[in-house]
């Protein structure tokens, strides 16, 4: 509704309540009016009476006189005076004289004196009132007539009274009323100052109407309207007293006046409640809309909120799930960490974890080292992967004893195979043990459908008689096993001191690794990190190379860490590398940063922090343009000084990766304390894996790393599909044959450049 229909409305309210209020004041005014009107009636009617009681009174008077003459005709003056005398004493000058007319002629008058001069006058001849006296005359009827101009002088009331004689008319009486006292007597000068007053009378005589007195001989219409009148009939003159207020009924009580008030106040309060509540009824409504609004928008948030709610119910299963697998994948990672790929055996690791575990605990046991007799041949003839059959067989055979007897076999790598024998040392049960072993392997083994005569040599080692650290054991173990090698295989020995002088397949090795020292016969290799997203070149990894050898770097690193000379050649790598990058930037290409590989026996070089430090200033080197890759073996012995070491490392700002991912313990929680900022996931890793078609494992593992903060770097990435694959696994970094082999420097400088040209 609008404003202009609240005001319309509002006024039509206020139009009937006021009508209501000024009709009630109507009535009142009309009461006032009726009331007026009836004291008006009430005080003429006194006028009247007085009129007529002072005119009749001396009437009848006068009757008392008219039936005396009658009854004596010889009365004179004097008589006639006695008689009038106390009539006109008691009339208060009312009466002026009264007259007594013998037929027409004026015969007696009282008061005699200064009337006498109307004695004898025939008033037949009066013009003024011959008809008045003759009509009495004739009529023999009382009359009254006024005004009168009076023969004597002034206006009078005449009321004429027949005598008579035997029946005859003989002669009237006039009594002569002064007219104004009569007048005044009446009351009507008194009420003259409120009202209007007519006193008139219809002349039967003259026949004619006449106004006897008035006080508004200016307005004489006053009277036409609202007149209140009385009659007064005597002596047949037709009197009539009429009266009309001056201030004409315009009444207007306080009362009136109030309820006027009260009307106008009432109704515009009404009408303004009206406005208001119409006003507040639209508001309401209004309100209600809004309401009705709000209440939709509060169902539709709502609704939106429980599926926020659904969402985030969804998103929580799909964590919990995601929680779930990344679980599953640690354990997993750590069920690889700790077994051999192909066999399904425990690792070297898992081996010398566990004996690390035995020494502590005082726990003595025998460690057999079994090597497969003769196993080139098998690979040369039948090729790898009947090879690769053999060992998974030979692995179920020892999987099988250990079954039985709760030895736990692990695959050391190769044709190599440990049986760790708890509790055990004494050589007659071991005898047992190991001619039971025998008697297992050289059974014929039908491997698809070839005859295989298998057979073992093994190396006995007792713990902690015979060694007691785990690669005393394992290295003893060995040298016992190539004894009974060299003794004609298929037979075992039990590790004695002397062994250890007979060695001879290291002291190649390591003359070698002397000669190269001394020779300087090193040089790097270099291959590409690309980003796995552009393939574009980030920086290289720095891998050594003995000249004029075919011993590969896994093979004679080793041998140098065991003989302490990886210090040397490991000071050797980090000169070099930075050497190379201050070429690289001689030849105004962009430097590109070298990473190089530190062998855990370097921390126990004490100066390898300084070393950096000087090499670094000395070639003027950034800190960004160098890095670092170790192993996890660094935890391996005195954990706390070497992460020490990387600690002081990292404060140079040379950053550090951890190398080989997924072939040692692999343990995801000692990455969140080893201050390593990238990780390099392993050949071996990546392909079982990509293997088992298992790329989620590979999402979830890179996931992990970067809630860490940690790069991710996937090495020996072969084939475009497997590139192509392990993009989509967010991984950063890719290093591998596909991008590029290892290459010399002058080759790995010509890279730089192919990769600049991609530029333009
Ligand atoms: P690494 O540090 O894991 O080095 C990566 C190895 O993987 C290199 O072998 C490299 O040639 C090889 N590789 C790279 N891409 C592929 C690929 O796509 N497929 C395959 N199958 N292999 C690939 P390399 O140069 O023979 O080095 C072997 C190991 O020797 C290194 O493993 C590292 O542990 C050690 N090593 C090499 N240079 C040094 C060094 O200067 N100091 C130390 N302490 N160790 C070194
Ligand atoms: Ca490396
Ligand atoms: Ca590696």
């Amino acid at each position: 509704m609008g404003k202009f229909n609240r005001i319309i409305t509002s006024m039509i309210v206020f139009v009937l309540m006021f009508s209501l209020f000024a009709f009630t004041s109507y009535i009142e005014y009309r009461r006032t009016i009726a009331s007026d009107t009836q004291t008006l009636k009430d005080k003429l009617n006194i006028s009247r009476t007085n009129i007529e009681n002072n005119i009749s009174s001396k009437v009848a008077a006068v009757n008392g006189l008219k039936t005396y003459i009658e009854l004596n005709n010889d009365f004179n003056q004097e008589d006639y005076s006695i008689f009038v005398k106390e009539i006109y004493a008691s009339s208060n000058d009312i009466i002026r004289n009264l007259t007594f007319i013998t037929d027409t002629k004026v015969t007696y008058i009282y008061p005699y004196e200064g009337n006498e001069n109307i004695i004898g006058k025939d008033l037949a001849l009066s013009e003024e009132q011959k008809d008045l006296v003759l009509y009495t005359k004739q009529s023999i009827k009382t009359i009254i007539t006024a005004p009168v101009e009076l023969i004597e002088g002034g206006t009078g009331i005449i009321v004429r009274v027949p005598v008579l004689n035997k029946g005859e008319y003989f002669g009237q009486i006039a009594i002569v009323f002064d007219y104004y006292k009569m007048i005044e007597y009446s009351g009507l000068k008194t009420l003259s100052d409120d009202y209007f007053i007519k006193l008139g009378t219809i002349d039967n005589v003259r026949n004619q109407e006449s106004i006897i007195w008035t006080n508004s001989q200016k307005f004489p219409n006053v009277f036409d309207y609202n007149v209140v009148s009385t009659d007064i009939n005597m002596y047949n003159a037709n009197l009539t007293l009429e009266a009309v207020p001056k201030h004409a009924y315009n009444r207007k009580t306080l009362l009136f006046k109030l309820i006027l008030l009260i009307g106008m106040l009432v109704s515009l309060g009404a009408s303004l409640l009206t406005y208001r509540l119409m006003k507040t009824t639209r508001i309401l409504e209004k309100n209600k809309e809004e309401l009705e609004h709000s209440y939709n928008k509060v169902l539709a948030t709502n609704n939106t909120l429980e599926k926020t709610v659904n969402q985030l119910k969804e998103s929580e299963n799909k964590l919990q799930i995601q929680y779930d697998e990344s679980k599953k994948q640690e354990e997993y990672i750590r069920f690889l960490a700790e077994r051999d790929f192909l066999t399904n055996l425990y690792n070297r690791r898992k081996l010398s974890m566990d004996l690390e575990e035995s020494l502590k605990t005082n726990k003595n046991g025998t460690i057999l080292f079994i090597d497969i007799d003769d196993f080139k041949n098998i690979n040369d003839t039948l090729g790898h992967h009947y090879g690769d059959k053999v060992l998974q067989h030979v692995s179920v055979l020892l999987e099988n004893l250990m079954f039985i007897n709760n030895y736990t076999p692990y695959r050391m790598g190769g044709d190599e195979f440990v049986i760790d024998i708890p509790n055990i040392i004494d050589k007659e049960k071991m005898e047992e043990v190991i001619i039971n072993l025998f008697e297992i392997l050289c059974k014929n083994h039908y491997i698809d459908n070839i005859k295989n005569n298998i057979t073992g040599s093994i190396g006995v080692v007792r713990y902690p008689e015979d060694a007691t650290s785990v690669d005393d054991i394992v290295m003893k173990a060995d040298i016992a096993m190539y004894s009974a090698k060299k003794l004609g295989k298929n037979r075992y020995c039990y590790f004695v001191q002397d062994m250890i002088e007979s060695l001879d397949w290291k002291i190649s090795i390591e003359k070698e690794l002397r000669e190269a020292v001394e020779r300087n016969l090193f040089y790097l290799m270099y291959q590409p990190i690309v980003n796995a997203n552009t393939g574009r070149l980030l920086y290289f990894e720095a891998l050594i190379r003995m000249r004029d050898s075919n011993i590969p770097p896994n093979i004679f690193i080793p041998v140098a860490e065991e003989m302490g000379l990886i210090i040397q050649i490991g000071r050797w790598v980090i000169q070099e590398s930075m050497t190379q990058i201050k070429t690289w930037e001689s030849l105004g290409l962009q430097v590109k940063k070298v990473s190089v590989n530190v062998s855990p026996k370097q921390f126990q070089d004490h100066g390898l922090v300084d070393y950096l430090k000087d090499m670094m200033s000395k070639n003027d080197i950034h800190p960004y343009d160098f890095e670092i890759e170790i192993t996890e073996s660094v935890l391996l012995d005195d954990i706390d000084q070497n992460i020490k070491i990387l600690e002081q490392i990292k404060e140079l700002g040379i950053n550090i990766a951890l190398d080989d991912f997924g072939t040692g313990y692999s343990s995801l929680s000692y990455l969140t304390y080893i201050p390593v900022d990238k990780i390099k996931l392993d050949k071996s890793l990546k392909d079982r894996f990509l293997n088992m078609e298992n790329e989620q494992a590979i999402k979830g593992l890179v996931a992990l790393c970067h809630g860490l903060e940690l790069d991710v770097v996937v090495e020996g990435v072969e084939t475009k599909k497997e590139s192509e694959t392990l993009k989509l696994q967010n991984v950063d970094y890719f290093q591998g044959y596909y991008y590029s082999r290892p290459m010399i420097s002058s080759d790995a400088t010509k890279y730089i450049e192919e990769d600049r040209n991609k530029d333009q």
